[in-house]
């Protein structure tokens, strides 16, 4: 191993008054430096010495070097040596040159730019329903994630194209995978995409498509209420983690599933329905009207799917190769007029009968929302 200052720690790099400081965007580094030691050190950092060279050439000992490597390299303030990259070719190292880039400042000496496109590359994420997921999938297919499933069963229609704007008016009346299929190929070559065309009715009728994906879009809302438990079902009975979607007219909303570690859909179900009567009331109204908001029609909009979806893609983003941390709580609540985020948790229900201690033994189905209703009424409200 041979530690490299990364070029633009240079520019971040100031002294003055016997201390030498590092100010970045993520975090600021002072260190004292009354006899410009460790200026000398910084300055035999540029990828051609070893640590026992650098500890001869300064005088540290052995075990002072390390101690200072590990230092710059926990502030990301060193790169990997820059051998040849393993698992891309040179197409994609052109392709993907921004990304690297953009990864260079995460880069540590155990876990390069290049080894984060190689964990997209080799990541599966299977997007359920292809309205606004499809956007989701456009992000991932740019950003090189290797294998794209798409699922849909819906046509593009003229009216889809307000927000969905990454189908054309030439794809109108052509099925979604199929579009979003071609689209994609056009837009990354070097990706897989499957289509797969289906009514998801149940959650046995997604396990196949969703099968050995690391993360699934669950951006479906039809049947109302269901489809998204069913996709919940299908990623717990799978343990795949699971993000879904939902935009309103002045707010939106995304969480996110991590099996066993969260609540699921079914938990925050009962959370809303526990929290307020009116809500469990509300709830129970909707299903009974079984019809898909069909007093409000879809508010989606362009600029508002662009937010949610790009921030949906950038946790999946961070989750599969390690650069960042993922937001902190599962559900995240967007207000679109004042363009604000705030997180909560999920609450994980006791009693719930997907993924609590009531879980059936056996097969992937949600018990019916009847069972539900059942539940939020006899559970403790929430506080
Ligand atoms: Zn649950």
């Amino acid at each position: 191993m041979k530690p490299k200052l990364k070029p633009y720690c240079r520019h971040v790099m100031s002294l003055g008054d016997g201390v030498i400081r590092f100010k970045m965007e993520r975090a600021s580094l002072e260190i004292p430096d009354p006899e410009g030691t460790v200026h000398s050190f910084v300055r035999l950092l540029d990828g051609t010495r070893t640590i026992v060279e650098l500890s001869q050439e300064t005088g540290l000992t052995l075990g002072d070097t390390e101690d200072a490597v590990a230092l710059f390299d926990r502030y990301r303030l060193l790169e990997a040596e820059s051998t040849e990259p393993p698992g891309l070719t040179e197409r994609e190292l052109v392709r993907y040159k921004n990304n690297l880039t953009y990864f260079s400042l995460h880069e540590s000496l155990m876990n390069s730019r290049y080894d984060c496109q190689v964990k997209l590359k080799n990541a599966k994420v299977a997007v359920v329903g292809l309205g606004g997921g499809s956007i989701i999938a456009a992000w991932l297919a740019a950003m090189g994630v290797g294998t794209i499933v798409g699922v849909d069963c819906d046509r593009v229609e003229l009216n889809n194209l307000n927000r969905q704007f990454f189908y054309t008016e030439k794809d109108v009346g052509e099925y979604k995978t199929v579009a979003l299929k071609r689209r994609l190929e056009e837009l990354n070559g070097d990706i897989r995409v499957e289509a797969v065309q289906l009514k998801v009715d149940s959650a046995s009728s997604l396990l196949q498509a969703i099968s050995g994906a690391d993360f699934v879009v669950g951006a479906i809302d039809t049947p109302p209420l269901l489809g998204s438990r069913y996709v919940n079902s299908a990623c717990l009975h799978l343990n795949i983690p699971a993000y879904y979607v939902s935009i309103g007219n002045k707010l939106g909303f995304y969480y996110r599933v991590d099996p066993i570690e969260s609540g699921c859909t079914d938990c925050r179900l009962l959370h809303i329905m526990r929290s307020e009567p009116e809500l469990l009331e509300t709830t129970k109204r909707k299903w009974n009207r079984a019809e898909p908001d069909a007093d409000f029609g879809n508010p989606g909009f362009a600029p508002n799917v662009a937010v949610i979806t790009s921030l949906i893609a950038s946790e999946i983003a961070k989750r599969l190769t390690g650069y960042g941390e993922p937001f902190p709580m599962p559900f995240g609540l967007i207000d679109f007029q004042g363009m604000s985020v705030s997180h909560r948790n999920i609450p994980k229900a006791d009693n719930c009968p997907t993924c609590g201690r009531e879980r059936p033994p056996e097969g992937p189905e949600p018990v019916p929302m009847e069972m539900l209703f059942a539940l939020a009424e006899s559970g403790v409200p929430a506080g």
